[in-house]
């Protein structure tokens, strides 16, 4: 649902739209080319390399190319290792279906990505973890290559008590859990206004009680931890004195129970990293202005939430946070608008796609004046040989 949806959504907006996007957009001039056609065109860049991450393993390889190709260009696409299923179909996929002079898929891990970041792209698009970000990029500047960079982070959601917490709680565990918190987007953390917690660790323990029954594990719409490197990574995050609900693991299985921990400081490891799995710690905080201060003395989120009725609260978190993209009274889904451009800030990555943006992001926006032969005397005063009778100054 997450993944072919989007995909067709992009796809339908960008068939339906890309004759108006591809026109040439008429800008004024100036004075002395009153007369003349300003222009902004858009060419394509040449050939762009995408490389995609795991947990959406179609939507971070597809949902650029719609971008890519839309606007011109011909593609090479790195879908993840770590999703090597998914990979294969695309690799099998890709040729028998498109354009094999256009798109080519090269399937493999961090050698074969670091030998095509050696080549010369006109273009790198890249989804994945903030730390390989940097490794992409340092390649991207040997070429003078310009990059699009998707990256992570932790993701915070304010609630208030103004909220109806069944509504807060369905929205927040949905984002949570649907993939075993193994979303860029999904709710990484908590704050909680006062007078609130308790309300609202009920309503969410209710929440996935509603959506996984009581025992998840065996539940047909609850997930598992891609491989045993990620699930030893997220159980050691697990402070079994912090737990309210959840806490069972399962190596084997990849199998981690959807998990709630309150009483969580700053000092916790599981507020050191992103935790990408399904444990949602919660801090309590004592006011407004002590949440939007945790969030900016850490680095910037692809997204902040903003849970509340009260609209002064809602604008005082929306001015006084920076993040790439802002959701208020949901979690996750801003990025299923076409419209709404998406894409993180500081460490969370730079640039955006999604919808006309995917289109300009693979684009390069060419200047372009038109003059005809005529009127050459009013070109009179820029030709040599200069005199102080012809200065314009
Ligand atoms: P990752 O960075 O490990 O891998 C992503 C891609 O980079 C893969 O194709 C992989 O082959 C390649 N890669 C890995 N190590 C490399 C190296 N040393 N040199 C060159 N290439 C290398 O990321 P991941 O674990 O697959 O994905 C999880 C991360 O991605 C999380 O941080 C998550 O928040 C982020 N993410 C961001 C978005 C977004 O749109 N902003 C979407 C999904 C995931």
């Amino acid at each position: 649902m997450m993944e072919f949806l989007q995909i067709r959504i992009e796809l339908g907006n960008a068939t339906q739209n890309l004759e108006k996007w591809m026109k040439p957009k008429q800008v004024k001039g100036d004075l002395i080319n009153k007369l003349n056609t300003c222009q902004l065109h858009k060419d394509p860049l040449g050939v762009v390399l995408i490389i995609g991450a795991w947990n959406l393993p179609l939507w971070e390889i597809f949902l650029p190319l719609v971008g890519a190709l839309s606007a011109g260009n011909c593609a090479i696409l790195k879908p993840s290792e770590l999703s090597p299923h998914t990979a294969l179909v695309i690799e099998k996929l890709v040729p028998k279906y498109l354009n094999r002079d256009c798109i080519k898929v090269i399937n493999g891990g961090v050698a074969e990505t670091t030998a095509l970041l050696r080549e010369r792209f006109d273009y790198i698009f890249y989804t994945g973890s903030t730390n390989v970000g940097r490794i992409v990029m340092k390649a991207a500047a040997e070429h003078l290559t310009p990059v699009t960079l998707e990256l992570g982070g932790k993701c915070p959601a304010i609630v208030d008590s103004t909220c109806n917490f069944s509504v807060v709680a369905q929205r927040i565990a949905w984002s949570k859990f649907s993939t075993c918190g193994q979303l860029c987007l999904a709710v990484d953390y908590i704050l909680c206004l006062p007078n609130c917690e308790e309300a609202l660790v009920a309503a969410l323990i209710a929440s996935i009680k509603k959506f996984y029954g009581d025992n998840p594990k065996t539940c047909e719409s609850y997930g598992r931890i891609v491989n045993k490197h990620h699930h030893q990574r997220i159980s050691k995050l697990i402070d079994k004195s912090k737990v309210v609900y959840g806490g069972e693991i399962d190596e084997d299985d990849l199998y981690i129970a959807p998990t709630i921990l309150t009483n969580v400081t700053p000092n916790d490891l599981i507020m050191k990293e992103e935790i990408f799995g399904p444990l949602l710690p919660i801090i309590t905080v004592s006011s407004l202005q002590e949440a939007v201060d945790f969030i900016n003395e850490r680095d910037k989120p692809l997204a902040v939430y903003m849970f509340s009725n009260d609209e002064k609260s809602i604008s005082f978190v929306t001015s006084e946070t920076s993040s790439g993209g802002m959701c208020i009274n949901d979690a996750a889904v801003h990025a299923a608008v076409p419209n709404l451009p998406f894409g993180g800030v500081g460490k969370s990555g730079m640039g955006s796609y999604h919808g006309k943006k995917s289109f300009n992001t693979f684009s390069h926006t060419k200047s372009y004046l038109y003059k005809n032969q005529r009127l050459e005397n009013l070109n009179a005063v820029r030709y040599p040989p200069y005199k102080d009778d012809n200065a314009i100054m």
